[in-house]
Parts: C-alpha cells; structure tokens; sequence
C-alpha cells in the first residue's frame, strides 16, 4: 500500500479540505502493516473504496426567524458505509459545519462504530445553523424545515441520526417528531430520543461515561489507577458533565472545567452539587462557565484560555476537532500530564498526538474512547426493536463491558515491544478489519 500516493489522491480529489485529509491521513498511517499482511484488501481495492463515500446529501434549509425575516442555511447528511450496519451517527448543528467537517466525522463514525461491536455503519450529518441566542420557536422551526428534506433518506435499517454538538434531546424531539408525523410511523428511525417517546436511560451521560471507563481500562493497563487523579475537563455540553460525574465516581479529582469564555480552575474538585450546578449552566444554553467562580470561592476563572495550561494527571478534551494543539500538549507534557483521552471527535491536532505518543503519555483518540454515546445509541435500537426498556442498571453494564471490549481490542492491535499501547493504531486496524471484510464479503457492488 502506498500512503503518499494515496494521500496525494485524496488531496486532489477533495479539494479545501483539510478535516477530512487530516483524519484519512491518520488512519492510512497505521493501516500499511495490516494490509501488507493480507493482499485481499489490496485485491479487492478496499482502502480506495473507503477513500469514497457512498452518498452525500446536501440540501438547503429555509426558516423564517421570530423577526419575520426569511434564513437560509445549507444542511447535510453524509452517508459514508453501511456495509455492517444502517448508518448511524449525530447530527451537528454549528457554524464551522462543513461539508469537510461532517465528511470527516462520517469517516471516523465508520471505524469508531464498527469498534462498538454492534452492527452499525458510519454516517454524520448537520447544518451551518448556529444555536447560540435562538428561541426555542426558532429552533423547532428549523428542525422542522430541516427535516421536511432528511427524512426521505432516514429509516430504522437504512440511517439513523442522533444528537451531537448543538443537538440534544429538545432538537432531537423537534426533528424526530416532524419525521414521525411524515411517515405515520413511531419507530427507532433517530436515537437520543427523550425517555417518555423511546429513549435510553443514560443516553445523555453515555459518552462522558465511556470516555472514562475507557481512560480506567487505560490506567489500569498502564498499572496506574484512577483514584486521586486530577481531570481536566475541556467542552460544555453533556460529555463533559458525564465525564466529570463519572470520572468524580471512579474516585478522581476534577478540578478543571471549561466553557467557550474560558476555564474555571477548583483545585477543591468539582464534585456532588457543583457537577449539578455545572449541568444548570449548560441548561442556560448561555454557553459562560464564568458564573461558577461567582458561586464557587474556592474556583478561579481564566478568560479566553484553555484548561490545558492547567496542571494536571488527566486530559480529556470534549469539546470540538482540533482543540488541543501541540503547544497544549507540550504544556500538558511539561506539567506531568500522564493521559489524554480524547472524548471529542479529533480533538488533539496531528502533531499534538506525535508529541504524546512521543513523550509516552496515554493517549486514547475519540473513535475509541468516545465510542459509548453511539454505543449507547446502539441499545436504544435494540431496546426500540424490542419494545422494551432497560434499567439504567444494565443499560451501565453493557456500556461497561462495551467499553472493555473496545479497549481490549486496541491493545490487541496496538500493544508496541516496550508495552506503551498505541491506541490510534490500535482503534484504527481493529475497525477497519470489521468493515473491511464485510466489504470483501458483500463483493463489489
Ligand atoms: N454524535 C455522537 C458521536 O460522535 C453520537 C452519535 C450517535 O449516537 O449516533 O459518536
């Protein structure tokens, strides 16, 4: 396999942009071993048939804002594989969304939804739409006109869509709800569902969840342990807060948490009733996490910056791609920083991950250990398909062990001579064998 022609290949055949380059470019780099070792994913060109997606659907969204005037955003859904499963993942409502953007998160949703154990294909969709300072009148009449267009292209066993940045449950509830009244039908066609009309227990906290049974599972291979460890927290959104609870739970200490005006620094821990009061913030939807050093004594807060300057044990960015630049890791490096799990999609840059894996500091990327909120996803399928409901008892359990699997397989592929597990290698050839024999096994169609 040669990476530089292929590379050069996807460079000039997707022009401006670089996301999508950025993530193809990493997963390519730790496939070259995997592939030489079986010449059918040559043969049968599986890599150049990744390198495309099956379809992209882009299509305009009009809306008329609580002013009267008329808006216009672009909206999209890439459907990237389907070849293990309907496609399945988010839908990002923000304005650096792109078609760049979603294409690159549909790629990564394939790895990382194959990794889940669970029969789901890759896909990604989302609007240019900024959430920030709408009324909840405009928001459902977006979602609504958004979903007068996606819903020809949604289905149980065709692509089933769920929350991501600036869609929760709310717009969850306004797109699925105008779906269910086009189709005549009240089925699974959209996960993240609010719990009175099909939705999971734990859906909300399940990738913050995830992401720190996978950083447990982590340490622990490393022969470290959670406890008495300090996080700090990068994102304001549900992954966060269920990343501190749990990460609070497992007995660390987290004492960073950030907000798009900056980080708040409590080295007294941000536990108990000031996760709650963190969760109230987000209800806000102000998008200032300043107010909690106005509540908080013992907390400082940092306009403008970055909780990576920050000095701690563990990083977990969950925030937005690219979030954590090499400087970051440097910094995080040079402050004693022993892990970084990234429970945002790409959310350390190309050169931060060298710097890491470099320096020997645990290093999980987002298609492995942000993989519990479409796991989690994943069972309100099943749990939909069943007409049943689970306890938040087993539906934790099954995450738990999800994440175990997930992890396990990781080492399986990325376990290096000195016992340092290269975790991007590792996620990458474990999801890209799934799929890839499942392409092999479908002929080429
Ligand atoms: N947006 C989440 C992700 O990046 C969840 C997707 C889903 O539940 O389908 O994986």
């Amino acid at each position: 396999m040669d990476v530089k022609k292929l590379l050069a290949d996807v460079e000039a055949k997707n022009p401006g942009q670089p996301l999508y380059l950025q993530a193809v470019t990493e997963v390519l780099e730790t496939l070259e071993e995997v592939v030489k070792a079986n010449p059918k994913y040559t043969k049968y060109k599986v890599i150049e048939r990744l390198l495309e997606p099956d379809r992209i659907i882009q299509f305009r969204v009009e809306w008329v804002d609580d002013k009267g005037e008329v808006q216009v955003n672009r909206a999209w859904r890439v459907q990237y594989n389907n070849a293990i499963g309907p496609y399945k993942g988010g839908m990002r409502f923000h304005p650096s969304v792109t078609a760049d953007s979603l294409k690159f998160l549909a790629f990564e949703q394939t790895f990382k939804n194959s990794l889940t154990t669970l029969p789901m294909g890759g896909g990604k969709g989302g609007s240019d739409f900024n959430p920030q300072g709408k009324s909840e009148q405009e928001m459902m009449r977006f979602c609504h006109s958004l979903m007068t267009e996606l819903y020809r292209y949604l289905g149980v066993d065709t692509d089933v869509p769920a929350g991501d940045i600036g869609v929760g449950a709310r717009e969850v509830g306004f797109m699925y709800g105008m779906f269910k009244k086009i189709m005549i039908e009240n089925t699974a066609a959209f996960t993240g569902k609010g719990r009175n009309w099909g939705g999971s227990i734990l859906r909300p906290e399940a990738t913050g969840f995830g992401g720190v049974y996978f950083v447990d599972s982590m340490l622990k291979q490393a022969g470290k342990d959670i406890k008495g460890k300090t996080v700090a927290v990068s994102g304001f959104g549900n992954v966060a807060w269920g990343a501190a609870i749990k990460a609070t739970e497992l007995g660390a200490k987290v004492i960073c948490i950030s907000g798009p005006d900056g980080y708040i620094l409590d080295e007294e821990g941000i536990a108990g009733e000031k996760i709650a009061y963190m969760n109230e913030l987000l209800q806000t939807r102000n998008n200032v996490v300043a107010p909690y050093a106005d509540k908080y004594k013992s907390a400082k807060f940092f306009a403008g910056k970055k909780p990576w300057e920050a000095k701690v044990d563990i990083a977990l960015p969950c925030a937005i791609q690219n979030e954590l630049n090499i400087d970051d890791a440097k910094q995080l490096i040079k402050n004693g920083c022993i892990c970084v799990g990234e429970l945002s999609n790409m959310g350390c840059t190309a050169d931060a991950i060298h710097e890491l894996q470099k320096a020997r500091v645990i290093y999980a990327p987002g298609k492995a250990a942000n993989a519990g909120g479409v796991s989690v996803s994943g069972l309100e399928m099943t749990q939909n398909a069943m007409h049943l409901g689970w306890t938040a008892e087993e539906v934790d359990a099954k995450l738990k062990q999800i994440m175990k699997d997930i992890h396990a397989s990781c080492v399986k592929y990325g376990l290096e001579k000195d016992g340092y597990v290269n975790y991007v290698k590792g996620a990458n050839v474990a999801g890209f064998i799934k799929v890839a024999d499942a392409m092999i096994e479908l002929g080429v169609v």
